[in-house]
């Protein structure tokens, strides 16, 4: 293992006015859950992407999980939900004991395929079973493909949640990511573009139903002086003292997205011209947040896996990934219904097999970044001789 400093895929980096909005709620005491830091954070995420309003919470996995609830998502109903993603996108279906069904990606975006979603649907036509909801993930900080998207769930008349986790800053068509379903998510954990250590929100036009989502998220109390539940609820609502860093960060938003697409433009520059290695690609008419650079593997012209490639970083003491394991191969979710991209082709496993992620951090410096790109052409000169 290498003595030099660890390099994170993407480590907190916060802005310098965190400690305002904190010592703010420590002068006025308001330690508990709720409070002025909250209201406002609400306000301004709300502001940032354009939506009438948005409910802090205490991850990303609540809000999505809220929002499943908001729908009257109950046992045995289908969810249609990415497979290309993280875990989070799709426990909160198991939370309400329905069932997952998974969709493939498509090439140009990693993100949901219109095409097999279309599929999916037909089928649950035929089968009279349509789903309650559909979880729509926009990977790594790029929308999917949100106008066919949403023009087939319109169709079929089903409620879209868009998990924007990875994607807050991002636009589709002019319109931030996370905006364009029923229900949008955000993340705040430590590893996000933006971090409250730990957070979520959700969001909507539909000021409604996030009263009802507050309620929810706050032990479902009736309005009586006593204690009085009808329903059942959750804790997860985020504390005023989060919220102050959550303030703080929105406030640098833009330019950690700009941030992270440098980073980005940097690894183009170097590593485009090897034969073998692509970069995920930006979708003509949106923006890219660029949360982590991805990269697919040729293993045939580089003479090296991904996961070689990965380990021999990580002996430099630079963290790098592969790409999320698709649901539909884990274990938990085995036997569950899979819509491939084409009959015979899965472009998630295709993903799964080649890609990696690559230190991202706005706050990594320039002479860490030099490390990583020095490191994966060292090791690529090691191999078959190809540079
Ligand atoms: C991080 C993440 C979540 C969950 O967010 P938490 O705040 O960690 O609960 C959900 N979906 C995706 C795609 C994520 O990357």
């Amino acid at each position: 293992m290498s003595n030099q400093s660890r390099i994170f895929l993407s480590s907190p980096h916060m802005s310098g006015n965190e400690q305002k909005y904190i010592n703010e709620a420590f002068e006025t005491n308001w330690i508990a859950p709720l409070g002025p830091n909250v209201d406002k954070f609400e306000r301004e995420l709300a502001d940032y992407v354009g939506v009438r309003d948005a409910a802090a919470v205490s991850s990303g996995t609540a809000a999505i999980h809220l929002a499943l609830r908001l729908l009257e998502v109950e046992q045995s109903d289908k969810v249609f939900c990415s497979s290309l993603t993280f875990i989070a996108s799709a426990n909160p279906i198991i939370y309400q004991r329905a069932e997952p069904v998974f969709i493939d990606s498509e090439p140009e975006t990693w993100n949901m395929s219109p095409a097999a979603l279309e599929r999916a649907f037909v089928d649950a036509e035929i089968d009279g079973k349509m789903p309650k909801a559909v979880i729509v993930v926009n990977l790594y900080g790029q929308s999917a493909k949100m106008d066919e998207i949403m023009s087939i769930c319109d169709h079929y008349g089903v409620p879209v949640i868009e998990d924007a986790a990875e994607s807050l800053g991002a636009e589709y068509k002019g319109k931030k990511s996370g905006t364009f379903g029923k229900f949008g998510i955000y993340s705040f954990n430590g590893n996000k573009i933006i971090t409250t250590s730990g957070g979520g929100m959700l969001v909507s036009n539909d000021e409604e139903a996030l009263k009802k989502a507050r309620f929810l998220a706050t032990q479902a109390r009736d309005p009586a002086p006593h204690y009085q539940h009808s329903v059942s609820g959750y804790n997860y609502r985020m504390s005023n003292i989060l919220a102050g860093v959550g303030r703080a960060q929105l406030e640098v938003l833009d330019d950690r997205v700009a941030s992270r697409r440098a980073k980005f433009d940097r690894y183009v520059e170097v590593l485009s011209g090897i034969e073998g290695i692509s970069f995920k690609p930006e979708l003509e008419g949106t923006l890219h947040n660029r949360w982590l650079t991805t990269i697919t593997i040729d293993q045939e012209k580089l003479g090296i896996s991904q996961i070689e490639l990965i380990e021999a970083l990580g002996e430099e003491n630079i963290e790098a990934r592969p790409v999320w394991k698709p649901l539909h191969l884990q274990p938990l979710f085995e036997g569950t219904l899979y819509y491939p991209y084409e009959k015979d082709r899965s472009v998630s496993e295709e993903l799964f097999n080649s890609g990696i992620c690559l230190p991202s951090g706005s706050n990594m410096t320039e002479e860490q970044q030099e490390r990583v790109i020095d490191k994966v052409i060292n090791v690529l000169n090691g191999r078959a001789g190809i540079l």
